[in-house]
């Protein structure tokens, strides 16, 4: 039993007999193929709490056919990740962010909230177990997937009573295999990905499920991913697929501000951070897309780029608006994405000095 300081919950430690194989080091990961030895779960009940808080073996899940988030999808997950560098330092990026906003999707999909301080605690522990399993290869890291689910077995429509909550490992390979390559973007003015007042703002299950169809229709008209505006008009911008993201229009950065259907992401936060604390004239608004091609037109949109805790910073090259692909910046990287890509690295890995005290070293 792994007892944890100032917390009033036990975690109970069940060994496997034999561990896996772990990967080469330089083998090639990919995102969220391997998982690692050892996963932490627990259990809710209505009127009892979260409770049977373990480590254990990665291994399946029995569900019952009738398991209500099968049905209905109330569900809510994270992403984060851990770092190790050269000089053998496991360092955890802004995770107490993700348990505050994994509580804020579970009020929007009337699951309980988490113990944050706990489920911080208990993926610290898990991590420091796993500590082997964290690659040290330039971009590469150690992904931290929570997932809460509605685990009754009944087809009622109405909040479950019961929940599961897991957090799985998962090494994780660089991102950009040949440098950080600008990516095209197709503005997508058919599929709308949510609406203010619907589930956009949460992490939830299905937000995904949805937009897949207009990716794949992206990516057969050659981009690689879709800029999803505003679901009512189709005039303003929201988001990437998986990112946030923003432009530099002459000497402003812009991203569009929360509005109720924008998934408020971490790296999103951080970059609006450090741009603040180094001067940029940065700015939270309503941004549309007439504006954007405008900017194009008179030559002032300097920069595209997303944001988003797989990808950290990623460059835009091309948005395809209309049937037009606009150029950006010569199809290149720019000076604000490149310096946002090496400060929000370089903080991780602890190459930078963490100001804003967002690692916490294990
Ligand atoms: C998770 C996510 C993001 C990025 O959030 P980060 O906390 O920066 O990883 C952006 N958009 C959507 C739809 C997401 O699910």
């Amino acid at each position: 039993v792994l007892r944890i300081r100032g917390v009033n919950m036990e975690i109970e430690m069940i060994e496997r007999k034999t561990l896996k194989e772990k990967p080469a080091a330089g083998s090639e990961l990919g995102f969220g193929k391997l998982f690692t030895d050892y996963m932490f779960s627990m259990v809710y009940e209505e009127g009892r709490g979260w409770h049977d808080a373990k480590i254990s073996p990665y291994e399946p899940i029995p569900f019952d056919p009738s398991t209500s988030v099968l049905h209905y999808a109330q569900g809510v997950f994270e992403g984060a990740k851990a770092f190790k560098n050269e000089k053998g330092e496991i360092r955890i990026f802004r995770l107490a962010e993700n348990f505050s906003r994994m509580n804020r999707s579970c009020d929007r999909m009337c699951m309980p909230r988490l113990d944050a301080d706990f489920a911080l605690k208990a993926v610290y522990r898990l991590v420091q177990l796993e500590k082997d399993w964290i690659p040290t290869a330039e971009g590469t890291a150690l992904y931290i997937r929570p997932l809460m689910i509605a685990s009754s077995a009944e087809l009622g429509v109405h909040a479950a009573k019961k929940y599961l909550f897991f957090v799985i490992l998962s090494p994780v390979g660089a991102y950009y295999k040949h440098g950080l390559a600008p990516t095209k973007i197709y503005v997508e003015n058919h599929y709308a990905r949510t609406v203010a007042g619907g589930t956009g703002e949460a992490k939830c299950l299905g937000n995904y499920a949805g937009s897949i169809k207009a990716a794949e229709e992206a990516q057969k008209k050659g981009y690689d991913q879709v800029l999803w505006l505003d679901g009512v008009h189709k005039k303003y911008i929201e988001e990437v697929g998986s990112m946030n993201i923003f432009f530099v229009i002459g000497d402003e950065v812009v991203t569009p501000a929360l509005n109720g259907s924008i998934l408020p992401g971490i790296t999103r936060k951080s970059c609006l951070e450090i741009l603040r604390a180094n001067g940029y004239k940065v700015s939270e608004r309503l941004l549309s897309v007439k504006e954007v091609v405008k900017a194009h037109k008179k030559g002032r949109l300097k920069e595209v780029f997303g944001t988003g805790t797989a990808a950290v910073v990623s460059p835009v090259g091309v948005l395809g608006v209309n049937g037009e692909n606009l150029e950006v910046n010569g199809g290149r990287m720019g000076d604000v994405t490149k310096f946002l890509y090496d400060t929000v690295t370089g903080i991780q890995t602890g190459r930078l000095e963490d100001k804003f005290g967002w690692v916490t070293v294990l």
